[in-house]
């Protein structure tokens, strides 16, 4: 069997930085217990990992403490949420992700330009309850092209869209089509909504998927990103499986499979990769083969809010930057036996199918 690693795959730079913003405050406030307002990226282990370290995590800032510190989750906040944080006294420390930041700013400024906005996403994510929640009156939620009908326009001359971050590009290209089909004046955001994350992992996955008898995905259920890589996978005809870990590989579903594609959600650690590679040369004597579809180098910079924490301590903080690096295969790590050869995507065009 060959297991062909996709290359981008897991950590994202917001992800990252919000991880980390969580294990700065722990460093700084060695003792205190640290509340984070929903899980702060969605990975089961992630979160298992800081309750470990016991982080308090809730969904509701009226269940942490007055006065206490709280952070906010890598999907944002609504303001009422912060408005909710700042009665109670609490030190918030935000760890949005910059780009789920940049579609809040552009639902503010449009709703003060008078534009009604039409919100692609899925409407239990967090991430939209708080774009939504930027300006409630002037927002509606679309999931799908059947809820156009149920919308309420004042001015089909006034309406722009926004997206959900981690959609599917496939999805979110059939519901603005028939936006526009609909609505032929609707704007679109400056630049585009979904994040260069999820369209560089899915797209990896449209390259190498065709290629493949199955797509493992790691991540949690409640990712949307993770989710939408195994649609992505089932779009170009290739069966794709969601797994939070090597715990739940089942040999009776690579009967056959003699190249699989392996890839990761933004919120999923590499260290679940690396046992799950570790698991099919164990188990099939797997070689690993990396296919390096895009080389990502994207960096944020540390939040506002949690600079104010460290400098409170005496932390420096200049010069620090989140950066996510692509993971380097090791043989101990990924399997004594595994081999990791580098194809880039011409040569998975070619050399698999
Ligand atoms: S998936 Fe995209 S929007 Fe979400 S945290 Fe990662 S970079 Fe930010």
């Amino acid at each position: 069997m060959r297991v062909i690693l996709a290359n981008p795959r897991g950590f994202c730079a917001g992800v990252r930085m919000a991880i980390d913003v969580v294990d700065q405050v722990l460093d700084l406030l060695p003792g205190q217990t640290i509340h984070v307002f929903h899980e702060i990226v969605h990975n089961r282990h992630v979160v298992d990992r800081f309750k470990g370290r016991g982080v308090v995590f809730v969904e509701d800032v009226n269940d942490v403490p007055e006065g206490e510190i709280v952070v906010f989750s890598a999907h944002g906040v609504s303001p009422a949420v912060r408005a909710a944080a700042a009665a109670r006294k609490l030190t918030a420390i935000d760890a949005t992700c910059p780009l789920v930041t940049k579609v809040h700013a552009e639902a503010i400024r449009y709703a003060r330009q008078g534009y009604q906005i039409l919100l692609v996403g899925h409407r239990d994510h967090q991430e939209i309850a708080g774009t939504l929640g930027e300006a409630p009156d002037a927002t509606q939620v679309v999931e799908s092209p059947e809820d156009i009908p149920r919308l309420r326009i004042d001015d089909p001359d006034k309406l722009v869209y926004l997206t959900q971050t981690t959609l599917s590009t496939d999805d979110a290209g059939v519901i603005i089509d028939a936006l526009k089909a609909t609505f032929p004046n609707l704007k679109a955001p400056p630049t585009e909504d979904i994040c260069y994350a999820t369209t560089n992992r899915q797209h990896a996955v449209r390259q190498i998927a065709p290629l493949c008898d199955l797509v493992l995905v790691v991540g949690s259920r409640n990712s949307s990103n993770s989710v939408r890589l195994t649609e992505i996978a089932q779009n170009v005809g290739t069966p794709g499986r969601l797994i939070d870990d090597a715990g739940e590989l089942d040999p009776a579903w690579f009967k056959g499979v003699e190249t699989l594609m392996l890839t990761a959600g933004a919120s999923a650690p590499e260290d679940l990769v690396a046992e799950i590679c570790r698991w099919f040369v164990d188990r099939f004597g797997a070689t690993l083969h990396v296919a390096d579809v895009f080389e990502e180098s994207v960096e944020f910079g540390l939040p506002v809010t949690l600079k104010r924490l460290m400098e409170a301590h005496d932390v420096d903080h200049r010069d620090r930057r989140v950066r996510v690096e692509a993971p380097t295969i090791t043989a101990g790590e990924y399997g004594a036996a595994a081999v990791a050869l580098t194809i880039s995507a011409g040569d998975a065009d070619g050399d698999a199918a």
